[in-house]
């Protein structure tokens, strides 16, 4: 699980783990972000406090995940990225599923304002952008699929600003939680993808070594 504040990055790394480990990318921020698009019932619920940048109600959450959860795609592991964001959820969670590994992300508070007021998300394939750090190849496109790219509405001042003092009230509290059960790693956060990719690849491979497929003897 990764847990951080927002804008450190969680959902990059989130996704290029889960690949090269053949596992789930779970973000439950991406879950209710598809489910507002769709229109279902849990998306018109959960609309309001994702647009002021406050945490849906834990038992909405429960659900989403569980429900989410029990998906075949789920049964050889995952990568939990955004939940659990209060101490109500992770308590919840043990019951569920319980975790190997919390990795806290740890970026400076300017670096992440930099990293969510520059976001741009394609709202096709989900990949993330930043005007500054990285840019599309052509500006506004989406380099794989060319959709338009578009900013989260609470990518802007005033839910960025209200979503770190949820993270600091709500969420930072997980920090020792997990601490005191011996769960919790940390990763220094800073510089590009690719080289917080390399940190967060020796702190998993220490508690999760990858294992190699066995190789079969070829056939006759
Ligand atoms: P994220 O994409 O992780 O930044 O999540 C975007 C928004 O989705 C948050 O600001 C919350 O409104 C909502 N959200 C995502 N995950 C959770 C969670 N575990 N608990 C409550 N709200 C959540």
């Amino acid at each position: 699980m990764f847990l951080g504040p927002p804008g450190a990055g969680k959902g990059t790394q989130a996704a290029a783990l889960a690949a090269q480990r053949g596992v789930l990318h779970l973000s439950t921020g991406d879950l209710l972000r598809a489910a507002i698009a769709a229109g279902t019932p849990l998306g018109r619920e959960v609309d309001q406090y994702m647009r002021a940048g406050e945490l849906v109600p834990d038992d909405l959450m429960l659900r989403a995940l569980s429900d989410r959860l029990t998906r075949p795609d789920a049964r050889a592991g995952f990568v939990l990225d955004g939940f659990p964001r209060t101490i109500a959820q992770a308590s919840a969670l043990e019951q569920i599923a319980p975790l190997d590994l919390v990795v806290s992300f740890e970026l400076s508070q300017e670096t992440l304002v930099e990293r969510l007021s520059g976001r741009r998300v394609c709202p096709r394939c989900q990949t993330v952008y930043n005007v500054t750090t990285r840019p599309p190849r052509l500006a506004g496109r989406c380099d794989l699929d060319g959709a338009e790219l578009v900013q989260r509405p609470d990518d802007q001042p005033g839910p960025i600003a209200n979503r770190m003092k949820v993270y600091a009230r709500q969420t930072a509290p997980l920090l020792q939680y997990y601490q005191e059960r011996g769960r919790l790693r940390t990763l220094a956060a800073n510089g590009s993808p690719e080289e917080v990719a390399a940190r967060l690849r020796r702190i998993v491979d220490a508690v999760r070594p990858e294992t190699t497929a066995p190789t079969r003897p070829a056939s006759r």
